[in-house]
């Protein structure tokens, strides 16, 4: 099991690592990785692996069958390579402003309509959201989002750990995404934005809320009864 570091510390942009497995040429396993498989709304990592002077190109990660595999662009990685492994970093940082902004918003069109989010994806240049909520218009999302821009002028922290699924079922609103977490999961890994939010979520996020900057409003798509679209992104 590849030993997830991005997971325990979201800053660090650099590793050794070791060749595990590679199929096909080019689907690596390394025993331990800090580039993020996508999933969960998040965009994969992009950067390269080293090997000595050899420079492999990162061009997707994915998780398969539980293994976080990295695509490179081209042969030459072998079994037992010792690498070093370097993110894209202006990426990786943009998506976690992005998302750590994605669960402020959440949290904050929770409480005030207890609508869900029932599908979000995060993308370099905006994030979407969709809502289970029928009654939802423009002005209350730009309402929500300058409530969220206040927030991001604040000094609050964002943390990360893990609870034992039964505590983390407790506490409310914890699960925000309308789908369920398989129940083989038995402990959740908890992003908690201090006195904001506290999601289970597997993401990568800043550590204040400061870091993120301010959002903007985008468009707003009606998808059908109950499901409202809308769009919004960093403003830098
Ligand atoms: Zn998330």
């Amino acid at each position: 099991m590849t030993e997830a570091l991005f997971q325990q510390d979201s800053y660090m942009k650099e590793c050794d690592a070791t060749v595990v497995s590679v199929k096909d040429d080019k689907y690596v396993v390394l025993d331990r990785t800090l580039f993020y498989p996508k999933g969960g709304g998040q965009p994969h990592d992009t950067g390269k692996i080293l090997r000595g002077n050899d420079q492999f190109q990162v061009v997707y990660v994915g998780k398969f069958s539980g293994e976080i595999s990295h695509e490179v662009d081209r042969p030459g990685l072998k079994i037992n390579d010792q690498v070093h492994c370097v993110v894209d970093w202006d990426r990786r940082y943009r998506l976690m402003r992005s998302h750590t902004a994605a669960h402020t918003l959440a949290s904050l069109t929770w409480q005030s309509t207890g609508a869900l989010i029932t599908g979000n994806q995060l993308e370099i240049d905006k994030i979407r959201f969709d809502f289970d909520l029928e009654n939802f218009n423009r002005d209350i999302f730009q309402n929500l989002i300058s409530k969220a821009n206040d927030l991001f002028k604040s000094d609050i922290p964002v943390k990360w750990y893990e609870l034992p699924r039964e505590e983390a079922m407790k506490i409310p609103g914890i699960v925000k995404m309308a789908e369920a977490f398989p129940p083989e999961v038995t402990k959740l890994r908890i992003v908690e934005i201090v006195g904001v939010d506290k999601q289970a979520d597997g993401g990568t996020h800043v550590k204040n809320l400061k870091e993120v900057g301010q959002i903007e409003f985008l468009k707003a798509e009606n998808k059908g009864k109950n499901n409202r679209r809308v769009y919004f992104r960093l403003v830098q």
